[in-house]
């Protein structure tokens, strides 16, 4: 390793930035970001440069760089000219004083090396391939954003203001890790990550109270994520699932949950299904309920899976309600609803200025046989309708729906197992619909969309499914 990672206190930083283009804008403001004093030397400078030096209290002088006598009372250098042979007399002197020294494109000309930075101060992520490609590190810094929550910072900053009181509390080194290990990825973080600070300080307080009484007893219970797996496609999965379902032990799921979302799961996560199709081994909501109350008390995380979004006729409601009463804690990651999912992969917008200004979100469960509905409300012109569960009452809805003055020839859609490689759009009109039904065999889930905007689907479809080739 040529480059050893050190993190410096900017603030007793004084630097000479040499070198006025479009490098040293960019330099100047991060260094600044840093709270690091910059002056600038250079014989020309790029438009906007001297604003940025002089707008955070430093000064600019044009001139070329003579002699090392410019450098007294600096101790950061920057060898930023377009000039290879300036810039390596610039960081020879610098090394000869002692200095840092940064040379532009020729890292191993200098003696410190600027990273790409993931910031979420105070916790700060730097990374250096040693000059080699700072794209490649640009690259790995965006792919590394996505899995450190923009939260941590303050996960950072609570967990600091403890750290004192902490190691008053556990004088053993052994004892104070597993506390904060327990701590950083455990309740108090994921209160921290869904935005509950309050409730992250005083679960923190009570871990530590707890913890002088035996650490085998912090932490004893777990916590529930109930998280909205999509309509499919794994791709649609949320981040912030993601993350949750590698840290979980157990996931209980749907049927609606693809196989796809499932390879996320790793290997080493329990899972439990408990989806209703599949007829012996279908569980009660009820029991659903309880049984993620029982799994958490037993100190696990549980991420319980949901088809689509949790709040969206999923039941998710239902399920936080038992664990609210029984304090467990959760959090709730909400997912793309299967509307929005096939709305998108069909190419029929829920609404457009032409034809919808409104949606609305119907189920079309039959209950008792029959299909309760507000049916005139339903029938309105610039209305989109998406219905939900309802191919068994299909031919009842759309005969309601004309019954109610819709026009028979109103476009419509049935969208089976939208988003997945499997993904079927049979359009129609509405008079025509339980004829197509009969003759097509449409499988579940399917979703029912029924408004003018289905006349785009011609123009705008552009996922082609597997059945489509
Ligand atoms: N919470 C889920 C909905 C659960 S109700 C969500 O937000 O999407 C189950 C109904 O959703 C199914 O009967 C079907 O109408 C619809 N559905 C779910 N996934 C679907 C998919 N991939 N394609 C078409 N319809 C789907």
């Amino acid at each position: 390793m040529n480059f050893f990672p050190l993190f410096h206190n900017t603030k007793q930083l004084k630097a000479l930035l040499i070198g006025g283009g479009t490098v040293a804008k960019r330099r100047v403001k991060s260094l600044v970001e840093a709270g690091i004093a910059c002056d600038l030397i250079a014989t020309a400078v790029a438009e906007g440069v001297t604003e940025l030096v002089e707008g955070a209290g430093g000064n600019v002088t044009i001139g070329a760089y003579t002699s090392d006598e410019a450098m007294l009372g600096y101790n950061l250098i920057l060898a930023l000219t377009d000039n290879r042979s300036v810039n390596h007399q610039v960081a020879t002197d610098a090394k000869a004083m002692g200095l840092l020294v940064n040379v532009a494109d020729f890292p191993d000309d200098g003696n410190i090396i600027f990273g790409a930075i993931i910031d979420r101060a105070p916790l700060t992520i730097a990374i250096n391939n040693g000059g080699a490609s700072p794209v490649l590190s640009s690259i790995l810094r965006q792919q590394l954003e996505q899995f450190v929550p923009k939260a941590y910072g303050q996960l950072a900053r609570l967990v600091g203001a403890y750290r004192t009181r902490v190691k008053e509390a556990l004088p053993s080194t052994t004892e104070r890790s597993i506390f904060w290990h327990q701590v950083l990825q455990g309740p108090v973080a994921e209160a921290v990550f869904s935005g509950k600070h309050s409730e992250a300080e005083s679960l923190l307080k009570t871990h530590l109270r707890e913890a002088n009484n035996g650490l085998d007893k912090v932490m004893s219970n777990g916590e529930v994520f109930l998280i909205g797996a999509g309509p499919g496609d794994p791709d649609l999965l949320t981040l912030r699932a993601f993350r949750l379902l590698q840290k979980a032990d157990v996931v209980l799921y749907d049927a609606l949950v693809s196989d796809g979302v499932m390879a996320l799961v790793p290997e080493s996560v329990e899972r439990v299904y408990v989806g209703k199709r599949r007829a012996n081994h279908s569980v009660p909501q009820t029991g659903i309920n309880q049984l993620l109350v029982d799994y958490a008390k037993q100190g696990k995380r549980v991420a319980r899976l949901k088809g689509g979004d949790p709040f969206i006729f999923g039941r998710g409601g239902e399920e936080i309600e038992t664990l609210a009463e029984q304090h467990v804690p959760f959090q709730v990651v909400p997912g793309i609803t299967a509307a929005s999912g096939c709305s998108a992969y069909s190419g029929i917008p829920l609404t457009h200025r032409n034809y919808a200004q409104s949606v609305r979100f119907v189920t079309g469960q039959l209950r008792d046989g029959s299909v309760d509905l507000p049916w005139p409300e339903l029938v309105v012109e610039g209305q989109t309708l998406v219905f939900y569960m309802g191919l068994k009452g299909l031919p009842i809805i759309c005969e309601r729906l004309i019954s109610n003055g819709m026009d028979e020839k109103m476009p419509v859609a049935l969208i089976e197992k939208g988003t997945t490689q499997d993904q079927r759009v049979l359009v129609s009109e509405l008079g025509q619909l339980p004829t197509i039904i009969k003759e097509e065999q449409v499988m579940s889930p399917s979703l029912f969309v029924v408004g003018r905007v289905v006349s785009l689907h011609d123009k705008l479809a552009w996922f082609t499914s597997s059945r489509d080739v």
